[in-house]
């Protein structure tokens, strides 16, 4: 008979080997809960910040760890049940949810730990970017990503991520390291000892071979300040908004590195936002003042505010929202948006709510790392965006964006960030991903997930 003390330390010791997933035993039955429609947890797990999709899997694998995931496809494998996977919700189009399947939620995963010698990160794929945030700056540490503060660091990553900073220092996929990830057979994956996954996960990683379940990334010295201005032009037409953001796109390129800006029109308005983590007096921030100052109705003060109280301001509105937001394509410059603008802004003018924006990418972006996000020499992205509280305005917002989307689409706007998805986007392989690396995609759906169990409407296919 052991002792009670010897029982105590082999128990402990089992439970901890399990809860790491070691080769001891099998996962433990909470490594996972499965939930059911009629679970009470279920329509939180389910969640999504688009407000509008209404799909409903048949299971929701809440998976705490490593053990857990690989319990879940292991239980999909036996069902025959397609794999999605969810960590921050997300995603415009629900591809984090299925209709007749389960899903993988891996939203409390989300472990973080920063090796303070060499300021890299260990990420559970369940953290959210203002935890991200909020653990770094408090060890003067910092990440560049997108500026929502509920948005999943996995989907974000595994998809590029862009924000405020990458002009600086890249988009986040550049700063992946090593993913680790149970594919769809249910084996383990460390892309350590696998570097064609690493590339995939740099762009292309958005549930189409498997679930990552963590994320390994190089941080950056947090810059201490933050400065930002905003410009607004009121009462605009078709002409004056073209004007404006021809002006826009001549004054961008004086921008340093450190800076962001970003055009905005909402019905009648237009707002431009110009953001720095340098020096506020740089020259091309004085460039690009001069030129828009004069371009506009009215400039805000600059505020230079620490780092830490100035990304909340950009945390936007919690969800769950009613919405219809998508890629309004990557652009060189003016000249390829010019051909779709008088239609696309009197679309704008026309249905209330909708907001057509572009966001300057370029500076460090345009030389990272190698990586299935194909659109580095583009130096400008478009969103368009539609909100609305009333569904019954629903409708008329959604054909809107579909005409938005035709227009561009006719003025040969045709390349688009799969993490701003819409379902109705033509060849969208191509869009996403340029037909090289999407071919690479495809070699590796083969070697990763060969029974395509792990799929949205806009997963990597296997090759034919
Ligand atoms: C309000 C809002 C603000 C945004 N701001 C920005 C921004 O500033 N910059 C930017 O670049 N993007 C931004 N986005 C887009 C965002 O990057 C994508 O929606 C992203 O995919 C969301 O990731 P998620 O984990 O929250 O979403 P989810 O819906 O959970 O997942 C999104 C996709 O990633 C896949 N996925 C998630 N976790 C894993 C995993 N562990 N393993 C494998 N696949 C996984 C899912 O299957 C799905 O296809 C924003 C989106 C919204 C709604």
């Amino acid at each position: 008979m052991p002792t009670r003390r010897a029982f105590l330390r082999t128990s402990l010791s089992a439970a901890s080997a399990l809860a790491l997933g070691t080769k001891s035993g099998a996962a433990p039955a909470e490594a996972v809960t499965f939930l059911g429609p009629d679970d009470a947890e279920y329509a939180t797990a389910r969640a999504l910040y688009n407000g509008g999709i209404a799909t409903q899997p048949k299971r929701i694998a809440r998976c705490l760890s490593e053990a857990g995931v690989r319990q879940a496809l292991r239980r999909a494998i036996d069902e025959t049940w397609p794999v999605a996977v969810k960590a921050g919700g997300h995603c415009f189009e629900g591809f984090s949810l299925n209709d007749d399947g389960l899903v993988v939620e891996v939203s409390a995963m989300n472990d973080l730990r920063l090796d303070a010698r060499t300021g890299v990160l260990t990420a559970g794929a369940g953290c959210r970017l203002a935890d991200v945030n909020r653990f770094l700056l408090a060890r003067g540490r910092f990440l560049p990503a997108g500026s929502c503060e509920k948005v999943g660091l996995a989907g974000l990553t595994l998809g590029g991520g862009y924000g405020l900073f990458a002009r600086k220092w890249g988009l986040t996929c550049d700063h992946l390291r090593a993913v680790r990830m149970v594919d769809g057979t249910g084996e383990i994956r460390d892309s350590r000892d696998d570097a064609e996954l690493l590339w995939a996960c740099r762009g292309g990683g958005n549930g189409n071979f498997g679930v990552v379940t963590q994320l390994t990334l190089q941080t950056r010295p947090a810059p201490r300040l933050f400065t930002s201005w905003k410009f607004r032009a009121f009462n605009l037409n078709v002409r004056e908004a073209t004007t404006l953001l021809a002006a826009w796109f001549e004054a961008t390129p004086a921008l340093p590195r450190d800076a962001f800006s970003a055009w905005v029109m909402n019905g009648r308005q237009v707002t431009i936002l110009l953001t720095t983590i340098g020096a506020p007096g740089d020259p091309g921030i004085a460039a690009f003042h001069h030129h828009i100052g004069t371009v506009t109705d009215r400039a805000s003060a600059p505020g230079t505010v620490p780092l830490a109280q100035a990304l909340p301001r950009y945390y936007g509105e919690p969800g769950p929202q009613l919405f219809k937001n998508c890629s309004a394509g990557f652009y060189r410059g003016f000249a390829d948006l010019e051909a779709a603008l008088p239609a696309v802004f009197a679309e704008v003018l026309h249905e209330s709510g909708m907001i057509f924006q572009v966001n300057t990418l370029g500076g460090a972006i345009a030389s990272g790392p190698a990586g299935a996000y194909p659109h580095r020499e583009f130096g400008y992205l478009g969103e368009q965006q539609a909100f609305w509280e009333n569904p019954a305005h629903g409708p008329a917002r959604i054909a809107a964006a579909g005409r938005i989307r035709g227009h561009l689409a006719a003025a040969g706007i045709r390349r688009h960030y799969v993490n701003y998805p819409d379902l109705a986007f033509a060849d969208w392989p191509t869009a996403y991903y340029g037909a090289e690396n999407y071919r690479r995609l495809q070699a590796l759906k083969l070697r990763y997930d060969p029974h395509n169990r792990i799929r949205h409407p806009q997963s990597v296919s296997l090759p034919e």
